[in-house]
């Protein structure tokens, strides 16, 4: 594209809310077969509450989520966030923690009066020689809902299941049939539960997810489909995106996200609106009309 086309096209973009960082960005955008959204913070608010406390035998609701938020409240993921303010609002009393550990992708785990506590995913209690399966009924019917599980074990013993549910931004599904009807497969990817992801990815209309994927394996996924020959675009906002948002053709980051994930991308939403990657795919299909 010529160089006034390519700054009208940037100067609309940023018009609209969205900063396109390079001339090969906006060049490269009306190529995407594929875009691939991240889930939390993307698709939906990023803002999860607390919504179910199941103790196993043994525990009470106050006991099991007082545990759970003591350890969640040296972690600064949006899911601690949702159970230390669900601990407050209830005025529990939280139990004093040491040794705290997080465990990227999977949960947390702390001490607390001499007991190894973890929360978090299957994955994090089967890691630590903990059988999950006592939980696995209330995990999945709480995930067909669309909300977290999220998993607790103490002292090597399950404790008990915590709900915590995320709601869908206004415009995502909008945004998901806009991409669509332009010929795009859109595809979730996310580190939750395949269940949740699913019932997610229903309310917005998107039919291939990608689920319970590492944060060091997002990146490969990423590559997998450019080896289909397909040219992605992925939408992410957390530091966990910031590879897969570097590998992609197009990176597009959250404006409210992590600076690492701003970093990391070609074209910023600023707004956090998913749309703004649809006016940037129609934005870069005008500029290289005109060019032609
Ligand atoms: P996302 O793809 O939404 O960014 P993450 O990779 O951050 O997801 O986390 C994946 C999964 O790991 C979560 O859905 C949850 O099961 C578990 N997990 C991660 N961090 C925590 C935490 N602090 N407390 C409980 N569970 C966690
Ligand atoms: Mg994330």
């Amino acid at each position: 594209a010529t160089p006034m086309s390519i700054t009208v096209g940037t100067g609309k973009g940023a018009t609209n809310g969205i900063l396109i960082r390079s001339a090969e960005a906006l060049e490269t955008a009306h190529k995407l077969d594929t875009v691939v959204l991240d889930k939390t913070g993307t698709i939906t608010n990023g803002t999860p509450v607390l919504t179910d406390v199941i103790p196993l035998a043994g525990f009470t609701g106050d006991d099991l989520l007082a545990t759970v938020a003591a350890v969640e409240n040296s972690s600064e993921h949006p899911l601690a966030s949702a159970i230390v303010d669900g601990a407050k609002r209830q005025h529990l009393p939280l139990p004093e923690v040491t040794a705290f550990d997080s465990v990227t992708g999977q949960g947390v785990r702390a001490l607390i009066a001499g007991r190894e506590v973890l929360v978090g995913s299957p994955r994090l209690l089967a890691g630590a020689g903990i059988d999950p399966t006592p939980l696995l009924a209330h995990v999945e019917a709480l995930a067909v809902d669309g909300k977290t599980p999220i998993l607790a074990a103490v002292a090597g013993i399950p404790a008990g299941v915590i709900g915590v549910a995320d709601t869908v931004k206004d415009g995502s599904a909008a945004a998901v049939a806009a991409l669509q009807s332009r010929g795009i497969d859109v595809v979730m990817m996310t580190g939750d539960n395949r269940t949740t992801a699913a019932a997610i990815a229903r309310q917005v209309g998107i039919r291939r997810v990608l689920a319970e994927v590492l944060p060091e394996h997002k990146a490969a996924e990423v590559k997998r489909l450019q080896a289909e020959g397909r040219i992605v675009g992925m939408v992410g906002d957390g530091i966990n995106d910031a590879p897969a948002l570097a590998q992609a053709d197009i990176g597009s980051a959250i404006g409210t996200g992590t600076d690492v994930a701003i970093e990391s991308s070609d074209i910023t939403l600023v707004s956090g609106a998913l749309a703004g990657v649809v006016t940037a795919v129609d934005l870069s299909r005008a500029t290289m009309r005109n060019i032609k």
